[in-house]
């Protein structure tokens, strides 16, 4: 469907002379093609710009090596600016308090927030042999505390019984409860979504995290969401505080440029992937693979 970055940018190269030394020129006609590359990858266009001026210095001026082409050299560079952006891997899940450590999931409805949810408790139980409770905060749509449970059912980890009639913060208060009085490890809070941001949810995620005080606050976050990625996570980071992202349906078609708008707003760090539907489809960060993707 896309030509890789290496094709167009050859394609490029081949038309200028020879010379010893990238100019301002030869760097700008790559850029416009890195542009494009970036654009198609779903890349918001703010990030698409601070990225290749930061391109851009680091090239204007670089003596191409004998052994390979300026096209190669410009997408090393690329490359590398990519996976610096996009930073490191192996960003684990903190735990590093006193039990139970409350982690509170965030994010849009369908984001794959209550999936991602099981996932990372059935990791750190298989894993990390931590004990987990997990309890949905999401009180407006009505099957979701079902659906945790139903998850919990499934793999094998407690979820916290269901109250009719409670609000998110009360839930939140008795998971906590329960997982001081129950000896747990680790406490995940499932928090409502919405189809878009609005005031009210972000109200009542600051009511939660005041609450349960998380050590933790991960975004969850569609991998397809392209431009709207920015806004999300800009949201989220302002009005909660996030602490890392999670991004799923990285098995899906999409070219991964989510990851780099949101590590770009945010500064925070991608922790984990979701990679397909089923409770084990967790992945690490690798920042290598990301960027290799994007650039296609
Ligand atoms: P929530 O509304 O944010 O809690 O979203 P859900 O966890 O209910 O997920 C919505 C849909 O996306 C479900 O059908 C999930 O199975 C699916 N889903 C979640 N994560 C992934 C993923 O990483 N890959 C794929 N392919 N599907 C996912």
């Amino acid at each position: 469907m896309f030509d890789s970055l290496s094709d167009r940018l050859s394609g490029i190269f081949d038309k200028l002379s020879k010379r010893g030394a990238l100019s301002e020129s030869d760097v700008n006609a790559a850029l416009r093609e890195v542009r494009r590359a970036l654009i198609e990858a779903d890349v918001a266009l703010d990030v698409v710009r601070s990225f290749t001026e930061q391109v851009k210095e680091k090239a204007v001026g670089v003596e191409v090596i004998k052994s390979v082409s300026p096209a190669q050299m410009v997408v090393k560079l690329v490359h590398d600016q990519l996976v610096e952006m996009l930073g490191s891997e192996g960003q684990v899940i903190d735990l590093n308090t006193p039990a139970p450590v409350p982690i509170m999931m965030v994010g849009l409805q369908g984001s794959g927030k209550t999936t991602s949810t099981a996932k990372i408790a059935l990791r750190l139980q298989t894993r990390d042999k931590k004990k987990v409770l997990m309890a949905s905060l999401d009180t407006r749509r009505p099957a979701a505390q079902e659906q945790l449970r139903v998850l919990g059912e499934q793999n094998g980890i407690e979820t916290l019984p269901i109250v009719e009639g409670e609000g998110p913060t009360q839930i939140a208060n008795r998971a906590m409860n329960a997982g001081r009085l129950g000896g747990f490890d680790v406490v995940m809070l499932d928090t409502a979504g919405r189809i878009h941001i609005d005031e009210p949810l972000m109200v009542e995620m600051a009511e939660v995290r005041k609450v349960a005080n998380p050590h933790e606050i991960l975004l969850v976050a569609d991998s397809l969401t392209g431009q709207d990625a920015v806004n999300v996570a800009k949201s989220f980071d302002e009005r909660v505080g996030i602490t890392g992202i999670v991004l799923t349906r990285v098995d899906g078609d999409g070219r991964g440029g989510a990851a780099l708008s949101m590590r770009a707003v945010t500064g925070k760090p991608i922790k984990l992937l979701g990679v397909g539907e089923k409770a084990d489809a967790l992945e690490e960060f690798h920042p290598e693979r990301v960027a290799g993707r994007i650039l296609g």
